[in-house]
């Protein structure tokens, strides 16, 4: 690879950073990723307890086939056809506790026909839903670093779904629910926490499923996570682990470098922030470099809540159960003051064979919250009471799952509890959020700026700049990063590595 000279320093080995990495190793630059943790993923990441991996993050990853938009990006970033995808034939199945139960097929055609037959008297709602799926199904995606001259046919083709668009931006899931009879149904589009999220959102994912676009990787994220450090390491990139960032370093209005929490510093030419948009704003930066608007949107703007996950090593064949089952609850369970969920969602991976021993079962199980604050005190102030709390809730959990499979509580021979402290101890992330900005009902898609006023030499990266955040984030905010780096460098941004053809863009 032919250098071009400059150095650039990424703070954080998300997603976001490793793809900036892969992006400007490309165009000749020089990388340094400082990552805090001691292994590169951030919140796509899994964890091993006695012979069992429990994954936190990936349920579906967009753009896993290939021939599309999305799937194009991901080549420029991994070699995404190493991996092993697998597309489950049910989405979720929703059951309550009186034996009733709705199975979500991923196959659109499959679901309307299980949707009809299972509430007549919803037709014209279900026939209206699963034409919204089938529609957004045939949406372009824009090149993300593109202008009008690199995106105008696919807005022309998207042009016929803008109403649509607006119209599934404008509510919320929980009010789409709302518009069928069927309770299974109703449930299905959420309620509680993330029943605020635009029903887009979930819309859009079983148009993506549908196509078989949001398969599953064997390995789960840290397995494509792993393919970009190799991508990094073959391209000549550096990732320093253990590395965590104290200060970005300024001079006459330009970042130089970042001092880290051993006091040493390292210097750039540029300085890409992929790590917590607040933290980097506020603690980095000291705040220096803001204007009203991102204040406001930092002041006001909702987030995706914080979660614990509880992850259960089972000695069990559980290839019988759904890949994923939410159980709706007679009476709600209390996670923590202010947190009481009416439904509990288990993941049974026995889809992923590298995940448990033969014959046995990892399960997880996610639990939203948006009181942060009181696991982040417990842990400081009161460990012993931590441990019992987290303790309570997994018991709580393992007698739902005993409900679920009656005689499982048995064959539980791991118990593993990660609370909103364990997701800002690792990622750093505000408030524990799970995937940064919520995409609200009037809130939009608009991406933050990824500039600051009056700091030039700097960029950020990934889900605190694309509100609704997820995988695709990284490679969709890192790409016009470090294109915005090269124009202002006069550096070519030819992404034709000698490994790699430049893939097309456009969509087929
Ligand atoms: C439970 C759950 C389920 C999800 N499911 C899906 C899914 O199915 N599909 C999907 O596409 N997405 C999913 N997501 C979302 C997706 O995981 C995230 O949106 C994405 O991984 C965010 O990547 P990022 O690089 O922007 O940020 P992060 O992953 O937060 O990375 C930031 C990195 O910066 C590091 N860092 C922070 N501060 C510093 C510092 N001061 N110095 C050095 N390093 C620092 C952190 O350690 C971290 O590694 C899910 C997320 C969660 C939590």
């Amino acid at each position: 690879m032919e250098q071009n000279g400059r150095k650039i320093v990424i703070i954080g080995g998300g997603i976001a950073g490793l793809c900036a990495a892969v992006y400007a190793l490309k165009c000749g630059y020089k990388v340094e990723v400082l990552e805090m943790h001691e292994m590169a993923g951030g919140l796509a990441t899994s964890w091993r307890r006695g012979g069992y991996t429990f994954e936190t993050c990936l349920h579906w990853l967009c753009g896993s086939k290939p021939g599309g938009e999305m799937h194009a990006l991901w080549q420029e970033v991994f070699d995404i056809d190493k991996l092993t995808i697998v597309n489950a034939e049910e989405f979720v199945r929703i059951e309550d506790e009186r034996g009733d139960s709705l199975r979500v097929y991923t196959n659109i055609d499959r679901l309307e026909a299980e949707l009809l037959r299972r509430a007549p008297q919803d037709a014209a709602t279900i026939r209206d839903f699963t034409r919204d799926v089938r529609h957004l199904g045939k949406f372009k995606m824009m090149d993300p670093s593109g202008g009008l001259s690199e995106n105008w046919l696919n807005m022309l083709r998207d042009a016929p779904m803008l109403p649509l668009l607006n119209k599934l931006m404008k509510t919320s899931g929980a009010e789409y629910g709302k518009r069928f009879s069927d309770p299974l149904l109703r449930s299905f589009f959420g309620e509680g926490e993330l029943g605020r999220l635009s029903a887009i959102a979930m819309v859009f994912s079983l148009a993506w499923m549908n196509a078989g676009n949001a398969g599953y990787p064997i390995g789960g994220s840290q397995a494509m996570i792993r393919l970009i450090e190799d991508k990094i390491a073959s391209l000549g990139g550096k990732i320093t682990f253990g590395a965590k960032v104290e200060r970005i370093l300024v001079e006459h209005g330009a970042a130089v470098g970042v001092e880290l929490a051993d006091g040493s510093t390292v210097m750039a030419d540029w300085v890409i922030s992929a790590a917590d948009g607040h933290s980097t704003i506020y603690n980095l930066l000291g705040g220096k470099y803001l204007d009203p608007a991102l204040s406001k949107a930092y002041d006001e703007r909702e987030l995706f809540p914080s979660y614990l996950q509880v992850s259960l090593g089972v000695a069990l064949d559980l290839s019988e159960q759904p890949g994923a089952i939410n159980r709706l609850l007679d009476s709600p369970l209390r996670v923590d003051p202010g947190t009481e969920l009416d439904r509990v969602g288990f993941r049974f991976f026995h889809f992923d064979p590298t995940f448990a021993p033969a014959g046995k079962t990892a399960v997880t199980s996610f639990l939203p919250t948006a009181n942060f604050g009181y696991w982040a005190d417990l842990r400081k102030k009161s460990p012993a009471a931590y441990r019992d709390e987290k303790h309570r809730v997994a018991e709580a959990i393992i007698g739902v799952l005993e409900r679920v499979i009656p005689g499982v509580r048995n064959a539980i021979e791991i118990v593993d509890v990660a609370t909103p402290a364990s997701v800002i101890r690792y990622t750093g992330n505000w408030k524990g959020s799970m995937e940064g900005w919520l995409i609200v009902p009037g809130g939009g898609f608009k991406p933050l700026p990824n500039t600051l006023p009056g700091l030039r030499k700097f960029m950020m990266a990934g889900q605190w700049v694309m509100p609704g955040g997820g995988l695709p984030s990284g490679p969709m905010t890192a790409r016009p990063a470090i294109r915005a780096i090269c124009k202002q460098d006069h550096v070519p941004f030819d992404l034709r590595a000698k490994d790699v053809e430049k893939p097309e863009l456009v969509g087929v």
